[in-house]
This record gives C-alpha cells, structure tokens and sequence, in this order.
C-alpha cells in the first residue's frame, strides 16, 4: 500500500464511518494515512462531500473555540529541568525522594534510640531489602504521578520506562543505604544488597500479572509478616538475611528478571501502571 495509493472509495468510505470496512483494511489506511500528503487532502476533500455533518461540526467547534484560544492567558514557562532528567524519573519525583529519605531517617531514628530493644535485627536492615522496591512503586504510581495518562498513552510506556524509572530509584535509594550501613555498622552491604536487587525483581516481574504497586504492597506485607516481625521479636538477624541464604537470593534475582524479559510486552497494559 506503501507504493500504490488508497482507492478513492476506501477513502469515502472511512470519510463516512463505514460500520462494513474490515479492521484490517482501517488500520492499514490510517497507517497509510499518517505517511501521504496526498491521501490525506483526499481524505480532507471526501468529508466535505460525504460527510457534511462532521465537516459542519467541524467548523462550528473552530468557529467557537478560536476566540476563546486567543484570550487564553499562556502558561507561565516552567522552571528550567534537563531534558535528561525527564526522560529518567517523573515529573513528579518530589514525593518518592523525600519517602525514601524519610524512611532512612525513621530507621536511623529507630536505631539511636532503641538498638537495645531491637538486639542485631536493626531496623535499618529490616527495611533495607524492601525499601527500593517501595521506591519503585512509588515512582510508578498513579496517584503520586499527576502527568501518569500522558505517560501511560506514549509509546515508550512500557517496560522501557519502568526500568528507567527503577534505574532511577535504585540511583538514589542504594547509595543512601549504604551510607546509612556505613555510619551506623548495623548492616554489611552483603546482607541487603542482594536481597534488596532480589525484591525489587521479583515486583516489577508480579506487577505484570497485577500491577507494580500491588505487587510491591504484597511483597512488603510478607516480608513485614513472614521476616520483620518475628527478627523484632527475638532480636536475632533473621535467617533470611543470613550469608549463606545469598545464593537463594540470587536465585530469585534470575527468576524474576527473567519473568521481566518474558513478560515485557504486558508491561503497556494500563492496569500495570497501578
Ligand atoms: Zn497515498
């Protein structure tokens, strides 16, 4: 179709909205369509003759939206960002900042002031393995995202965006972890590093089949349940976290970017934005 043009009729036809045109055949024009001047004027002549209707509506909204465009007050120019730093956080990267310093601090917090009461399961490491991933859901988040249906209807909104944004976030939350690991000798960097790599994972690999945040919500409650918990209760490093349960985290780093890979072309589904 490249080569050859659209038939004058095909053309009046779609100018018409013709209920009967096979979906492959509209998608095919419209493709044709976004790339010749041509059919395109054709397309502009057949409304005018075979769908008078529209082409009235047409110049009724003209008519009435121009005035009201030129006494619109332009936005006021927005404050310098560079175009890289766009293309690899949101718009709105304020509230997921100050979560994850937030956090490091509570835990810094905690730690002064109760490292007595929590033994060697130190908060810090208790919300290391699982803070990044609370990151990412954050940055991923409808709610926290006020420019997410422009996001979500482009075409990089895919899993090329949520691994820049997951890039992003880990650019932040694991030095952060690791200065907090250092100042305070709580944690070795080999205790959560990998855990953390692990979780953050295994919920971008779940948040194909239901969504990043649910997944990332669902991963910190069993982690809250299943590990936190009880390491707070008996104030030993849980057995989760020990040395030799690395080459199981490993394992599950594998599985789930392996499940990203295989599932990558789910990830423009709008309900995984949520
Ligand atoms: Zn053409």
């Amino acid at each position: 179709m490249s080569e050859e043009h659209a038939s004058l009729r095909l053309i009046d036809d779609y100018a018409r909205g013709d209920a009967g045109m096979a979906p492959d055949t509209v998608w095919a024009l419209e493709a044709h369509l976004e790339t010749c001047a041509l059919c395109r004027s054709r397309l502009a002549d057949s409304v005018v003759t075979e769908a008078p209707g529209i082409a009235a509506l047409v110049d009724t909204v003209r008519a009435s939206l121009g005035p009201q465009l030129d006494a619109a007050v332009p936005m006021p120019s927005r404050r310098y960002r560079p175009r890289w730093v766009s293309a690899w956080v949101t718009p709105a990267m304020a509230p997921w900042l100050a979560m994850i310093v937030a956090v490091v601090l509570i835990a810094l917090l905690l730690d002064a002031g109760g490292a007595a009461l929590f033994g060697a399961a130190s908060p810090e490491l208790l919300i290391a393995p699982v803070l990044p991933l609370c990151a990412v859901a954050a940055s991923w988040s409808r709610a926290l995202d006020p420019a997410y249906e422009l996001t979500a209807a482009t075409a990089r909104a895919g899993l090329p965006l949520l691994l820049r944004r997951t890039t992003a976030v880990l650019a932040v939350a694991l030095p952060l972890l690791l200065v907090e690991g250092w100042l305070t000798g709580a944690m070795t960097a080999a205790q959560w590093l990998l855990p953390s790599l692990a979780f953050t994972s295994t919920a971008l690999a779940l948040g194909s089949f239901i969504g990043v945040t649910r997944a990332a919500a669902a991963l910190v409650a069993v982690w809250a349940a299943v590990v936190a918990a009880p390491a707070w209760g008996t104030g030993r490093v849980p057995l989760a976290l020990q040395p030799h349960q690395l080459p199981l985290w490993a394992l599950l780093l594998a599985i789930g970017t392996g499940t990203v890979i295989a599932r990558r072309n789910t990830y423009s589904a709008l309900r995984n934005h949520r």
